[in-house]
C-alpha cells in the first residue's frame, strides 16, 4: 500500500488540474483510501499518470535489423552496466530490449504500443516485448499490404476479409491493426509504389490505396477493436504530400482512424528545394473531424536510424542520402526498410520537418486527439521526448531555436507565428491521458479509482527538459521502480491483446492458402497464448 501526499496532481481525465491531493494505491490499483502502508511526501512535486506511447518501434525483426546496421552508433552510446536491480544493455538510438524498458520507465513512461508487427514474426516480437521490462505493451499488426486480405477485397469478399483480419489479430495476439502505405508496400515487390489514393497497385486489377483505406478502416470499426485503424498514409516524406493526406482523411469518411506520425505527411512544395510546411491545412481539416486522432512524429536534430515497413520510401531515402540501407520483404504480408539518418539543423528539408512536427502539436486545438511521439527511432529516439516538451511549454526557448534555422527554412514555416504554450495539464493529456483513450486502455492514462497504479512524480523545476527527463519517483503497477531518480527495482510489464469475434470456418479457407503461399505451416503460424507471458486478453 502506498500513499502519495502533498503533490500537485495532474489527472485531466478526472478533471484534476494541479490540485494538491492524495493518491492512494493498493493491489496495483488506485483506490479511494488506505490504512497504513508507505507514504511518499510529494510536496513541491507534480504527479502525473504514467506516460503512454501510442506509436513506437521497440521490438521485433525490424529493430534487430536496424541494430545490426548501426554498430557505430551503439559503440558511441553510453552502455548500461548490470547492477543489483537491472541487466546490462546498450543505449543509443535503438536501445536493446532491457535498456528500452529501463529508459522508458526512467522518464516516467509505463505503457508502449509497438506500432508495426508482421504476423509472420509476431512470435519473435512477443519474445522481445517480454524482455522489455517494467512497461506494459500492446502491438499492432501490419494488414494493409497483406495479399490474402487484398485478394479478398479485390474479389468483393468483404465479410471473409473481415474474418481474416480478425483471425490474424488473434493469431498474432495483437491489440490493433496497422496500415502502412496501403498498396504501396505490396507494389514494392515489383519495385513499384502506390503514392496516390487512386493509383493502381501492381499485381491487382481494381485495388487502389483508397479502396484499402476505406475497407480496412471499416473492418476495424465493425470488429469493434478498441484502437482505430492505425494508419501510416501513402506518399510519406514527399514534398507536396499534404494533398494525399487530405485525400486520405476524406476517404476515411466517418470511419475512425489514428494517423501515425503526421509530421511526415504535411509538406507542401514541388520538390526538395521548394518544400514548405502545410501543417495549417492539415490541422484545419483534422480539427473539424473528430473521428481522427494522430501523433506528431516530431523530429529532433541529431543522429538516428529510420525503420519502416514502407520499403519504397526507404529506397528513395537511400538514394537521397547514399547511406547504407537494408530491405526485407515479408512474404505475403509487408516489407521493411532501414536507413541510418542524421537530421541537420542547417539542412532546409530537416529544418522544415522539425518545425512541422511542433506546428501540428500547436495547431491541432484538441490535445486529446494529438499525442507526443517521435515515431521512435525515426524522428528521434524516445528518450529525447523531454526536449519536445520544453519546446511546447517555453515559447522563448522555441523562438531561440527557430533563429538557428537557415533563413530559407524560416520563410517556409509558421512556427515563429505560433504563440501557444502547453500547460502541464495539456502535457499530461498528450503524453498519457489522450493516447490511453485512443488505445482504449481504460485503466491507463489517469489516476481515478480503479486505474492501474502507474504514476510519474516530477520535481517542479524551471528546467522543463530536465524535469521530465529525471522523474523523482516512478511507480508501475503500484511498485516503486524509480526513487530519488535512481532505479530501485525492475518489474515485469504485461501485454494486452484483443480477441475479436470471427467465423471459425475461416480456418478452412486459410489452411490451403498457407500450404500454397507461405514458408511457414498454418499450424505453426499463430502465437500460442502460453508462449506470451503475462498477457491480458480482452474478448470482443
Ligand atoms: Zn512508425
Amino acid at each position: 500500500m502506498l500513499r502519495i501526499t502533498n503533490g500537485r496532481v495532474y489527472d485531466p481525465k478526472n478533471n484534476i488540474h494541479g490540485e494538491v491531493r492524495d493518491v492512494c494505491i493498493s493491489g496495483g490499483k488506485v483506490v479511494a483510501s488506505i490504512e497504513g502502508g508507505r507514504t511518499i511526501d510529494a510536496a513541491g512535486m507534480i504527479v502525473f499518470p504514467g506516460g503512454v506511447d501510442v506509436h513506437t518501434h521497440v521490438a521485433g525483426a525490424a529493430l534487430n535489423f536496424a541494430r545490426g546496421l548501426i554498430p557505430e552508433q551503439h559503440r558511441a552510446s553510453t552502455p548500461m552496466f548490470r547492477n543489483a536491480v537491472r541487466r546490462a544493455g546498450m543505449g543509443g538510438t535503438t536501445p536493446t530490449t532491457f535498456a528500452t524498458g529501463y529508459l522508458y520507465a526512467g522518464m516516467g513512461w509505463t505503457t508502449v504500443n509497438e506500432a508495426a508487427v508482421p504476423v509472420l514474426s509476431a512470435k519473435h516480437t512477443h519474445e522481445e516485448l517480454h524482455d522489455t521490462p517494467i512497461v506494459d505493451k500492446t502491438c499492432c499488426i501490419l494488414m494493409a499490404n497483406n495479399e490474402i486480405v487484398l485478394d479478398l477485397i479485390e474479389a468483393g469478399e468483404y465479410e471473409r476479409a473481415k474474418d481474416v483480419v480478425a483471425w490474424m489479430v488473434w493469431a498474432a495476439k495483437a491489440y490493433g491493426v496497422k496500415a502502412v502505405n496501403p498498396g504501396g508496400v505490396a507494389a514494392w515487390k515489383w519495385g513499384k509504389d502506390a503514392k496516390q489514393l487512386s493509383d493502381p497497385v501492381e499485381g491487382y486489377k481494381t485495388i487502389t490505396p483508397g479502396k484499402i483505406v476505406a475497407n480496412l478502416s471499416r473492418i476495424v470499426d465493425e470488429l469493434g477493436l478498441p484502437h482505430p485503424m492505425h494508419l501510416h498514409c501513402n506518399n510519406l516524406g514527399a514534398p507536396g504530400n499534404y494533398t494525399t493526406t487530405l485525400e486520405t482523411m476524406k476517404t476515411l469518411e466517418s470511419n475512425r482512424a489514428h494517423l501515425a506520425h503526421l509530421q511526415y505527411h504535411a509538406y507542401g512544395g514541388d520538390d526538395w528545394y521548394s518544400i514548405r510546411s502545410e501543417a495549417a491545412k492539415i490541422a484545419d481539416y483534422f480539427n473539424a473531424h473528430p473521428n481522427l486522432t494522430t501523433d506528431a512524429g516530431a523530429v529532433l536534430f541529431g543522429n538516428t536510424v529510420t525503420i519502416t515497413a514502407d520499403g519504397p520510401w526507404q529506397h528513395l531515402l537511400y538514394k537521397l542520402t547514399g547511406h547504407k540501407w537494408a530491405n526485407l520483404d515479408v512474404e505475403n504480408e509487408t516489407g521493411c526498410g532501414i536507413v541510418p539518418y542524421a537530421y541537420k539543423e542547417k539542412n532546409l528539408v530537416n529544418a522544415v520537418q522539425w518545425a512541422v512536427g511542433l506546428e501540428l502539436l500547436l495547431l491541432i486545438n484538441d490535445p486529446w486527439r494529438v499525442y507526443l511521439t517521435t515515431d521512435h527511432p525515426n524522428g528521434a529516439t524516445f528518450w529525447r521526448y523531454p526536449e519536445i516538451i520544453q519546446l511546447l511549454m517555453d515559447s522563448e526557448f522555441r523562438r531561440e531555436q527557430i533563429k538557428k534555422l537557415p533563413p530559407k527554412a524560416r520563410e517556409r514555416i509558421l512556427l515563429a507565428d505560433l504563440d501557444r504554450v502547453y500547460t502541464l495539464s495539456e502535457i499530461a493529456i498528450i503524453t498519457s491521458a489522450g493516447p490511453a483513450r485512443s488505445l482504449g486502455l481504460l485503466e491507463k492514462g489517469h489516476l481515478g479509482i480503479g486505474a492501474d497504479a502507474d504514476v510519474a512524480i516530477f520535481n517542479d523545476n524551471k528546467d522543463i527538459a530536465k524535469m521530465f527527463a529525471y522523474p523523482r519517483y516512478v511507480i508501475k503497477g503500484g511498485e516503486v521502480v524509480i526513487e530519488e531518480g535512481e532505479m530501485r527495482q525492475s518489474v515485469e510489464g504485461h501485454s494486452f491483446a484483443v480477441k475479436p469475434t470471427y467465423n471459425e470456418e475461416i480456418e478452412k479457407f486459410l489452411r490451403p492458402v498457407f500450404q500454397q503461399q507461405y514458408t511457414m505451416s498454418f499450424d505453426n503460424y499463430p502465437v500460442e497464448l502460453e508462449r506470451v507471458h503475462g498477457m491480458q486478453v480482452r474478448s470482443l
